[in-house]
């Protein structure tokens, strides 16, 4: 496979998978918007391709590209082990997913962090288009720090892809405001994020905003003493406090977001 081939599949299998969300999203809401979804998608939407036009022009495949190398040259860990290729991927894939459960946290507990990260949060609704309604601020720091940890590892093409393409995919679905069956929600919480999980971390009360951090696997919230489940989820109320206009939140106010005045 060529990087042209991963940078293909890439970005037809994120805009498909957003494509089917939104009609799904649609035919079965999880609940009402509460503010014009059409508005908030124009403002989703727009972050969303500036962000992959910016990370294109200055990181230009670069996660790729280091997977890419290090499997060339046989660096990073996984090159010095004998394992086979499945166990290799599923290494990368729960490794890359639990460095983000860390970042994600410290997003949350450093103050500069949070600065870019309360863009994410300030979404008043949570749908499919929450799940790429993010600062280029945040994307650029996550992605130097994404090939550092592709390098370390020694990850392979394939690996990087299969876990880029899983986590687009289960962040897409727990932001979704899909109606899930409850049975589904119960078995797939016991390993991974369904969007029960995910909407209590997006509540406006910081202390269930301050938990469930993971992105595929909800076994590192469940380890390390930050999963929350207790909590009645017809009245959890999406956004930040301090952000509850939504003229207040269009994408040049998101651009701006990082240097306002701080707020919880
Ligand atoms: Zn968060």
């Amino acid at each position: 496979m060529t990087i042209t081939d991963a940078s293909l599949i890439r970005v037809s299998s994120f805009w498909g998978a957003i494509f089917v969300f939104l009609v799904l999203e649609l035919l079965a809401p999880y609940r009402k918007s509460s503010v014009s979804k059409a508005k908030r998608w124009i403002n989703n939407i727009t972050l969303t391709v500036f962000n992959s036009v910016v990370l294109e022009l200055v990181f230009a495949g670069a996660v790729v590209t280091t997977a890419a190398y290090v499997t060339t040259r046989h660096l990073g860990v996984l090159n010095l082990v004998e394992l086979p290729q499945w166990a290799k991927i599923f290494v990368t894939v729960a490794f890359m997913d639990f460095m983000l459960y860390i970042w994600h946290l410290l997003n949350h507990e450093v103050p500069l962090l949070w600065r870019f990260h309360r863009v994410h949060h300030s979404d008043l609704n949570m749908d499919v288009s929450t799940a790429t309604r993010f600062h280029i601020g945040e994307l650029s720091i996550s992605a130097i720090i994404k090939i550092s940890l592709v390098f370390l590892l020694g990850a392979s093409l394939v690996g990087v892809l299969i876990f880029e393409s899983v986590l687009v995919l289960f962040a897409q679905f727990h932001h979704s405001s899909l109606r899930v069956p409850k049975w589904f929600e119960s078995v797939f919480w016991m390993l991974f994020v369904p969007p029960s999980m995910h909407r209590i971390h997006h509540s406006v009360i910081l202390k269930e905003r301050d938990t469930n951090y993971g992105t595929i696997f909800s076994t590192w919230d469940r380890w390390l003493g930050t999963l929350l489940t207790d909590v009645d989820q017809s009245r959890i109320r999406i956004g930040i406090g301090a952000y509850q206009q939504p003229d207040q939140l269009y994408f040049h106010h998101l651009l701006a977001m990082p240097i306002t005045r701080p707020v919880k």
